[in-house]
């Protein structure tokens, strides 16, 4: 800085004032730094539906750069929080003020999100519980056809002293709301459970997908995997679906690139939206918010203190929302450091839009499944140490899922996916996944005859910078020894203690793992391994 040192010339005649940045001493860099670091406490307790916003780069030593993205994440949700708030309270004066006279004033011109904005909660209200309350009308159809006359042949009809035409946009949408309810492949049951207004667009983009899955579902014989295309993506879901196409921030959503456990990945190609820049190819992952082992998380977060505000027991999709937002803001701090992942694009809920690893909607390949030359094989081996070497010191990441299966290979490159369970190092295990990523790395390069593929151990102390030897049960158990020994010093301070997501992973892990070991016990197939 050219100005340091110097004095400042005020224009308007005032004093001049020393360059501060001189003057400051490391001591009191040192205080600032504390005093700030005091401040986000304070601010926690004050705001505990916070704390589950990833605000762990002040824990873990992030780089500035970072900081300021989380704490621009954390200000633009606040924001968000705060907009939707002050528009719930407007809504309420409307209503008040309105009671059941017929005419009313309104407000929604003063609203911070506008009406209908992919940003507005309001939108979003058949997918909340009071909804189901006050709307005992099940068949909103029924109501709805009721109230519009039928049009006859000379294409419009009387309804009180108003014309209606067959191009009245909420009578067609009407229309095609109950058309594509009919649509084969696409279970669309609860739609009458609220008044669905679909454009021509949406259902023409319904209808296309359900040729396309009516194709699909044609050629596989399979029935298993037929269950699954139509199955895999529940009512409320699609919903929400449908609603990015008529957002216009996707164009088309084109079908079920991988069914798992826990996320069913679609295809679908970016619409032109004002509001959000989407890539030309989107992968949406929707988490599954039906499995039971995710009922079992939600007793680690309705525990939590922290949580108690954000989350109900009543309402345990929720709770999946958390995982999606986990990876969400996972794969956005791997994209700040440079790390091969897909970009976000948005997340709605428990659905999450992003980039599409791949081409022409054909996704690339896994490195499991990727026919590598001899070449390509130690090209992705020295591709995928330095990706474990930026996510753990540069990103202060542990992927804790990384196999052959999450990561992909899509021009002469790695790329990493899935992280949603994604730990920091300080982690109460994250050292111990750090191993068993290595471990899996290791072996898969070693068994693909890579040239300078190097043993779980030494991979391990590469990247952590730890030094560890011996055989591999020796090494764990120095490394949960240092664990167990870190955490004893953290006891004392449960502030420090910020990672809910990752302490509620784990539990989730050690009940699979239970189960998965009663399910063995009883002789049904075991899962698709590495891939959780
Ligand atoms: P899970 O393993 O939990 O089911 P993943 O995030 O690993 O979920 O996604 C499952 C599969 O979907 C991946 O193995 C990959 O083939 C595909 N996939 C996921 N994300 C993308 C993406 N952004 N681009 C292309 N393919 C993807
Ligand atoms: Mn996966």
């Amino acid at each position: 800085m050219s100005a340091k040192n110097t004095c400042s010339v005020i224009a308007w005649g005032g004093k001049p004032v020393e360059n501060l940045a001189s003057d400051v001493s490391f001591t009191d860099v040192m205080s600032e730094e504390l005093a700030k670091d005091l401040q986000i406490k304070e601010d926690l307790s004050q705001w505990p539906e916070l704390a589950g916003i990833d605000v762990t780069n002040q824990a873990c030593g992030g780089t500035p750069v970072q900081e300021t993205v989380s704490d621009e994440m954390l200000a633009q949700l606040l924001q968000l929080q705060f907009d939707q708030e002050y528009d719930r309270a407007l809504g309420k004066q409307e209503a008040k003020y309105n009671g059941t006279s017929k005419v009313g004033v309104s407000l929604s011109n003063y609203r911070k999100i506008p009406k209908g904005s992919f940003l507005d909660e309001d939108s979003d209200s058949f997918d909340d519980d009071e909804w189901d309350k006050t709307h005992p009308d099940w068949d909103s159809f029924e109501s709805a056809e009721k109230e519009s006359p039928s049009i006859s042949k000379l294409g419009y009809a009387k309804k009180g002293g108003e014309i209606i035409t067959k191009h009245d946009t909420v009578i067609t949408g009407r229309k095609n709301a109950c058309k594509a309810m009919e649509l084969e492949q696409l279970k669309i049951g609860d739609g009458g459970g609220f008044d669905m207004v679909l454009s021509n667009k949406v259902y023409n983009n319904l209808k296309a997908f359900s040729h396309q899955e009516q194709k699909r579902a044609a050629r596989l014989n399979d029935k298993h995997e037929k269950a699954t295309a139509t199955m895999a993506i529940d009512p409320r879901s699609r919903l929400i679906l449908f609603r990015f196409v008529d957002n216009n921030i996707l164009e088309r959503i084109n079908g079920v690139i991988s069914t798992g456990k826990e996320a069913v990945i679609l295809h679908a190609e970016g619409g032109k939206s004002e509001e959000v820049i989407v890539p030309g190819e989107c992968a949406i992952k929707v988490f599954k918010t039906t499995l039971n082992e995710f009922k079992t998380r939600d007793k680690y977060i309705a525990e939590d203190y922290r949580f108690k505000n954000r989350f109900s027991k009543q309402n345990p999709r929720k709770i999946i929302h958390m995982w999606a937002e986990k990876e969400y803001h996972n794969l956005a701090r791997m994209r700040q450091v440079g790390l091969p992942c897909p970009d976000v694009v948005l997340l709605k809920k428990h659905i999450l839009v992003m980039s599409f690893i791949g081409q022409g909607g054909r996704p690339a390949p896994k490195l499991r499944e990727a026919a590598l030359s001899t070449a390509e094989v130690d090209l992705a081996y020295s591709q995928t140490v330095s990706l474990l070497h930026k996510m753990f010191n540069e990103c202060h990441l542990v992927h804790a899922d990384l196999s052959e299966y999450n990561i992909l290979w899509h021009e002469q490159q790695c790329w990493l996916i899935d992280v949603s369970q994604a730990v920091e190092p300080s982690h109460p295990h994250g050292l111990e996944f750090l191993y068993r990523d290595c471990t899996n790395v290791s072996n898969f390069f070693r068994r693909l005859g890579a040239k300078d593929a190097a043993s779980p151990t030494e991979l391990f102390a590469s990247v952590s910078g730890f030094s560890v030897d011996g055989l591999e049960a020796d090494v764990l158990s120095q490394i949960r020894d240092y664990e167990r020994n870190e955490e004893h010093l953290t006891v004392s301070h449960p502030n420090q203690k910020l990672y809910p997501f990752d302490y509620c992973w784990q539990k989730s892990q050690e009940a699979r793992g239970q189960q998965e070991q009663l399910r063995q016990e009883e002789g049904s197939p075991a899962e698709e391994p590495g891939n959780i």
